[in-house]
Order: C-alpha cells, then sequence, then structure tokens
C-alpha cells in the first residue's frame, strides 16, 4: 500500500489524570487508516508517540517511519480484507450506569437521576478498542439494529448532528 510522504492528522480524542497524565489521540484525515496516540505519563515526562495502521492488528510503532515501512509491505487485499471485518459489535452488556437510550426523544430534565433499563454497546471500527463507538441503547433500538452496525452508526452520527445544530440554534445570542 503506497502511502503519501505528507499526512495530515485530526485529533479524536483527547483525556487527562492524575499528577499531568495526558494523552490525545489522532488520525489522518484522507482515510489511510493510520492513526497515532501521544501519551505521557506525568507532567514531568515528554509525550510520547505510538503509531498503529488498521490493516495491522495488535501492532505497533514507535515512529512514523517505522509505520510507514510495515504499511508500504502491506498489499491492497491484506488492508481490504481487515477493513472487511468492521464495523462489528464488539459488546452488548446491561448498562449497570442506567443511562438513556442515545437515539430515543430525551427525557426532560428534572433533576432527578433517573436509571433507565438499557444496554452498552460497543462498535468496533476497527481493531484498536480505543476507537470504538459506544452508546447506551433500549430494548427496541437494540433489535432494530441487530446485525446492523454500519446502520448503527450511521444513526448515532446523524442523531450528535443533530444535536450540534439544535445546540447551536440555542446559542445564538439574539
Ligand atoms: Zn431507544
Amino acid at each position: 500500500m503506497n502511502i503519501p510522504d505528507k499526512l495530515t492528522l485530526r485529533e479524536t480524542a483527547h483525556g487527562h489524570g492524575a499528577n499531568g497524565m495526558a494523552f490525545y489521540g489522532y488520525e489522518d484525515t484522507a482515510g489511510l487508516g493510520i492513526q497515532m496516540e501521544a501519551r505521557r505519563e506525568s507532567g514531568r515526562s515528554g509525550f510520547i508517540e505510538t503509531w498503529f495502521h488498521e490493516a495491522l492488528p495488535e501492532r505497533k510503532f514507535a515512529t512514523w517511519a517505522e509505520l510507514s515501512a510495515a504499511v508500504a509491505a502491506l498489499t491492497d487485499e491484506q488492508v481490504e480484507a481487515e477493513a472487511a471485518q468492521y464495523p462489528r459489535f464488539r459488546s452488548i452488556r446491561p448498562d449497570t450506569c442506567g443511562n438513556a437510550c442515545r437515539l430515543c426523544p430525551r427525557p426532560s430534565y428534572t433533576g432527578e437521576r433517573v436509571k433507565h433499563d438499557t444496554w452498552r454497546v460497543h462498535v468496533a471500527r476497527g481493531w484498536r478498542a480505543v476507537t470504538d463507538w459506544r452508546c447506551s441503547l433500549c430494548d427496541t433500538h437494540l433489535n432494530q439494529f441487530d446485525g446492523k452496525p454500519a446502520e448503527l452508526i450511521a444513526a448515532l452520527e446523524a442523531e450528535a448532528a443533530e444535536r450540534r445544530a439544535s445546540t447551536a440554534e440555542k446559542g445564538l445570542p439574539w
């Protein structure tokens, strides 16, 4: 698989913890399947990069050059065979936190903590679990998307876009 010399990455995740621990997740914007994580274990240590590729399961590389060499050795068939396995459901378990179903109309906010009888669903986009789509679904919605992970992702993306639009509308200053 040929990859270009120039790479544009976008941030897909970030988080931080005790003592200055922090991480940032990135993927390439051209859909080449390249991912990178920059992580530091404390505020006193520097960020360390780790590179991954969607078609190289369970492998990681310390530098872009190392990843690039491994990816160059892949055939297009190998890349396609790996991609064909996704998206798929990684896990479906009762949601012990009782979050509301992501695709049902939002219950109006009462200030009370209501526990919902839902399922915690992880949909794998690739071999790295950190890139999974995660959501809570009711029985009805779980059944609706049974065996259709790609349709579920599309529905979640549509819901997220709608929510962003409605927030933007409410946020108008006039
Ligand atoms: Zn629902």
